[in-house]
């Protein structure tokens, strides 16, 4: 099992702010803005690179889902930002596909 499978199984404990048949989002437990928050579909997809065809319900669905949960925090407002890491040079850590919203502070670019 993956950690994310674990916290969606409640084996680790985690602040879950929204889940529903398909999606969870979690804060993240080492956050990087005032808000930090990771999307993670309940089905794990190791990494975007690696999704297939049959995952674009579950990824339109993950994107919508960071949309609704930003704009439910008013970060629509102020603007917040999504990122996927992929692979090492990306940043990942975790292979289990998740989408991280950041908010709630003015957010460089480009990234480090
Ligand atoms: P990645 O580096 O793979 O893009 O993102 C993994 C994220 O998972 C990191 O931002 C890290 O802080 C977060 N994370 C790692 N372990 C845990 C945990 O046990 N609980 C929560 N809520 N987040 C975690």
């Amino acid at each position: 099992m993956t950690l994310f499978e674990r916290i969606i199984a409640r084996q680790i404990p985690a602040d879950i702010l929204y889940e529903d048949e398909s999606v969870v989002a979690i804060r993240d437990i080492n956050p990087q803005a005032p808000v930090h928050l990771l999307v993670v579909p309940k089905r794990p997809i190791p990494r975007i690179g690696e999704a297939l065809p049959e995952d674009q319900a579950v990824l339109g669905h993950l994107l919508l889902k960071a949309g609704e949960v930003a704009r439910s925090l008013g970060l629509d407002q102020t603007g917040f930002r999504l990122v996927i890491n992929h692979g090492r040079d990306g940043g990942e850590t975790v292979p289990h596909l998740h989408c991280h919203l950041l908010g709630g502070r003015p957010l460089g670019w480009p990234p480090g």
